[in-house]
């Protein structure tokens, strides 16, 4: 059974992006995205890791540039082509796929909050750089505060509690004293970064600012990359800030906007998250559906079994559906921010849960499909498990995300 396209009017253009993307993936992102799970995280980060060498590969293709502006060197990428990148993407390497989205997330909210000051500062170089030594990450999640700290703009979700990491305003500019978590992706080899930060310490949680630094700033220091289960080729470690001075100008929203933004901000990720994991779980259904052609038990090879051919009709079929749910909202909701016009948070979470889940299904039927051989190093299935279940817990645990759309109904 092929997967196919339900979009009958992708364009010539777009289906070239899609096969060259995929072309990168099985070349580079695959086997260097194997490599680097089986390495320490130590390793993982070093200066001679293959980490870099996508970065750089990656960077000088224009996968972390596909939203840069014309006047920054960019060239306009429909929403729906740059989501058969992602997918593609994530089908080679679901944590170098992150790690190459994630790398833009400084520049690209430069581009959409930024003066002209920080869009040259911030935005320009990343874009005309083009040997990826430039990499950005998100600091949302705090030791003690991860689910709280997603849900600021659902009133009833919002918590009273102190922040760890917090922005104290002297004069013309800002004091940031604190921590953030373990689980910053690309903490560990990050040169600037979107951080979030407290700026009224004993209120609520909602009561915060974003703002865009580099990271190289005094005061500024690393923790040890994470050792953890899934997408290990996204590495990932803690920040910690020691009276950090940054211009005010750095400081790209306060308290007023923060809500707000941070609905907007979720619903994209929520949304990427949703195409990353429909690539993974294509890449799991792919090598089940060849290993079922090709292993032989009862005499013949085991895709002409009833219950096999069962077990691939139902992968095929929530594969399908990640793939149309997640294009779509993710087409819509780009759309939707392009022109103005209200972003549905809602239907990105409907989207990450639903991919993240079924992606995790999908990789599990596709291990027990390889019987023992899945359970081993041999094939690329365990570690498509170890990654699906990473997801169902990055950006928004799934079940915290569903309580916090329904609350939105
Ligand atoms: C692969 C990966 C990548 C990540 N990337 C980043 C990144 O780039 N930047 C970053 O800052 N963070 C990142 N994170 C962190 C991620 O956003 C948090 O792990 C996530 O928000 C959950 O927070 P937590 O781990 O503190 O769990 P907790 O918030 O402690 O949740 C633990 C459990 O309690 C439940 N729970 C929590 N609150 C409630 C509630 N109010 N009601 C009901 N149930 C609740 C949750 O559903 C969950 O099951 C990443 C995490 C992973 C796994």
């Amino acid at each position: 059974m092929d997967h196919i396209n339900y979009e009958l009017d992708i364009t010539d253009e777009d289906l070239e992006l899609k096969g060259a993307a995929h072309k990168f993936a099985k070349d580079v992102l695959r086997p260097a995205g194997i490599k680097i799970d089986r390495m320490t995280a130590e390793e993982a980060t070093s200066a001679d890791s293959p980490l870099f060498e996508v970065m750089r590969q990656a960077t000088e293709l224009g996968y972390n540039r596909m939203g840069a502006p014309e006047n920054m060197g960019g060239s306009v990428v429909s929403p729906l082509a740059a989501v058969l990148v992602n997918e593609e993407l994530a089908w080679g390497n679901m944590g170098l796929a992150g790690a190459i989205g994630l790398s833009s997330a400084h520049a690209s909210i430069a581009m959409a909050l930024g003066s002209e000051e920080i869009k040259e500062e911030f935005a320009r170089p990343f874009f005309e750089c083009t040997d990826g030594s430039i990499i950005g990450c998100w600091a949302v999640t705090e030791p003690d505060h991860g689910s709280d700290t997603l849900g600021v703009m659902q009133p009833e979700m919002v918590v009273k509690a102190r922040g760890q990491l917090i922005a104290r305003k002297t004069g013309d500019d800002y004091i940031l004293n604190g921590q953030k978590a373990a689980w910053v992706s690309n903490g560990p080899i990050a040169t600037h970064a979107m951080l979030n930060v407290h700026l009224d310490p004993d209120n609520t949680l909602d009561q915060g600012g974003i703002c865009l630094l580099p990271l190289n700033l005094p005061g500024i220091s690393r923790g040890k990359p994470l050792d953890k289960l899934g997408v290990r080729a996204m590495t990932q470690g803690e920040i910690f800030f020691d009276d950090v001075r940054i211009p005010k100008r750095y400081m790209l929203l306060d308290q007023t906007m923060f809500a707000p933004y941070m609905n907007i901000h979720l619903a994209m990720f929520n949304a990427g998250v949703g195409t990353f994991a429909t690539g993974l779980a294509r890449a799991a259904y792919d090598a089940a559906y060849d290993y079922a052609q090709n292993r032989i038990q009862g005499g013949k090879p085991i895709i002409e079994h009833q219950s096999v051919r069962a077990r691939l009709f139902r992968m095929f079929t929530l594969l399908q559906t990640c793939q149309s749910l997640s294009r779509g909202v993710f087409v819509y909701n780009a759309t939707a921010m392009k022109r103005g016009v209200a972003v549905r948070l809602e239907h990105s979470i409907a989207s990450k849960v639903y991919c993240t889940n079924s992606a995790l299904e999908i990789a599990t039927l596709g291990l027990q499909l390889h019987g023992g051989n899945g359970m081993t190093k041999e094939y690329p299935c365990e570690m498509f498990v170890r990654d699906a279940t990473a997801l169902t817990v990055a950006d928004g645990e799934n079940a915290y995300l569903a309580q916090l759309a329904a609350s939105m109904l």
